[in-house]
């Protein structure tokens, strides 16, 4: 097992061995900007996905960026973020690499990174250094004179892309004509629909629109609650996984929660499934999580016998029973950090996550689940050669890949997360 902190590093080293079944695609090795001009999500988790034709692409990058090396781009970005002061703010997701993290004035998750975002209003740009959906949140928070770009834009999220807002509608409609949209004798309307984070702003719009909120993997639970005191039952998407492991924790049953396949009629479940269900589970998931099995729990168990096995709740249920805890990468990271003695931790989460957490906590051993290298194709997509790029371009006034959301989708895409940040626990 490598401990190198990078995860190009970590790919060098396994191509120089020849151990090419150590990664999920020796595509990988190569530069995001050749990877740009193929069809598809690119080498990584997501690369079986069917991609959506009207899925942005990535035009060529200029030639100074894609021949330099490492350590030009490192400088060149260190220069123009020195020069560009106040003006800019950079955001990088746990799951970047080392060589664009380490360029990020905060990192963290998709929420936490918008929020960091929103305290920054001085700042006439913010480099969101993650997947689009997250640029789109940075947008719908920061004010109208701030710029939000997204250094490659082919760095989308297959997972969020398997929520379609035509398909979103579509099967509204099918449900209002099922159960209607009158409030019960409690006040309880027949469906609240719930998204996550990750997911387009015209899908947190369509929540906003009709009564729902967007969750996150730290607080999907408080939201299931928020909407089971305003609702019969839930829709919720894009991430089948999420839904079902926090339903199942407030003790829904699973015959509840019926799968829709938006290519199906009715999601391809008969109307009495539909009446009798508590949780509606949108067919979407995460490539990235669906890797991890109970399998490699088995096996990092014999390995290490004294393992202490955290999985992220994206993964599949079956995953997530036989781990010892699931939580957030917020959680993740906090329960390594106040882990007091040395300890042996398998996770199930991005593999960048993982090998960082590994490098900045040497006190503890700390290993992916899976022992194939296989980040997550789109977060990998953004490379230092796209941030020196569009840096260097702000320091020209050229704001380049600006990332806006319409205000026809943003206002009531802003409502569903207002709801979010409203929405308290139990108590
Ligand atoms: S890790 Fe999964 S949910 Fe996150 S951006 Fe990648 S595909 Fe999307």
């Amino acid at each position: 097992m490598t401990t190198t902190a990078s995860i190009e590093l970590t790919l060098k080293d396994i191509s120089a061995t020849g151990s090419d079944d150590e990664m999920c695609s020796t595509d990988l090795i190569d530069a995001p900007w050749d990877v740009d001009i193929r069809p598809g999500y690119g080498p990584g988790a997501s690369m079986d996905d069917p991609i959506p034709q009207a899925a942005p692409r990535q035009g060529e990058i200029p030639a100074e960026y894609r021949d330099s090396s490492a350590e030009e781009l490192n400088e060149r970005i260190i220069r123009a973020k020195a020069e560009l002061g106040d003006r800019v703010v950079i955001l990088g997701h746990h799951y970047q690499r080392v060589e664009v993290v380490e360029h990020a004035d905060y990192i963290g998750d998709s929420f936490m990174l918008a929020k960091a975002a929103q305290n920054h209003p001085e700042a006439e740009a913010i480099v969101f250094c993650g997947v689009h959906f997250m640029a789109e949140t940075a947008d719908l928070l920061s004010t109208p004179d701030q710029s939000v770009i997204l250094p490659n834009l082919a760095a989308g999220c297959s997972m969020a892309d398997m929520a379609d807002i035509d398909q979103v509608e579509d099967c509204w409609e099918q449900l209002t004509d099922l159960l209607g949209s009158e409030p019960d004798a409690e006040g309880k309307v027949p469906v609240i629909p719930v998204t996550y984070m990750n997911s387009s702003a015209a899908i947190k719009g369509f929540c906003g629109r009709n009564g729902g909120i967007v969750c996150t993997s730290s607080n999907a639970e408080v939201v299931l609650e928020w909407a089971f005191e305003r609702g019969q039952r839930v829709l919720f998407f894009p991430d089948q996984h999420l839904g079902r492991n926090t339903a199942l924790n407030m003790g829904i049953d699973l015959e509840a929660m019926p799968l829709w396949n938006p290519a199906r009629p009715l999601g391809n479940n008969s109307p009495d499934t539909v009446e009798d269900s508590k949780v509606i589970l949108w067919q979407g998931f995460c490539s990235v999580h669906k890797r991890f099995t109970p399998a490699q729990i088995d096996k990092a168990r014999i390995d290490h016998p004294d393992v202490r096995v955290i999985v992220h709740p994206e993964c599949p249920q079956e995953t997530v029973a036989a781990a010892d805890e699931s939580g957030s990468t917020a959680y993740i990271t906090k329960a390594i950090a106040e882990a007091t003695e040395p300890t042996t931790f398998a996770i199930g989460t991005e593999i960048n996550l993982v090998q960082r957490l590994a490098a900045e906590h040497p006190e503890h051993t700390i290993f992916c689940l899976d022992p194939v290298v296989c980040p997550c194709s789109t977060m990998y997509r953004i490379h230092p050669g796209y941030i020196a790029w569009v840096l260097e371009s702000l320091l020209e006034s050229t704001v380049i890949n600006q990332i806006t959301v319409d205000a026809e989708v943003a206002d009531p895409a802003r409502v569903s997360l207002e709801r979010m940040l409203a929405a308290k626990p139990r108590v």
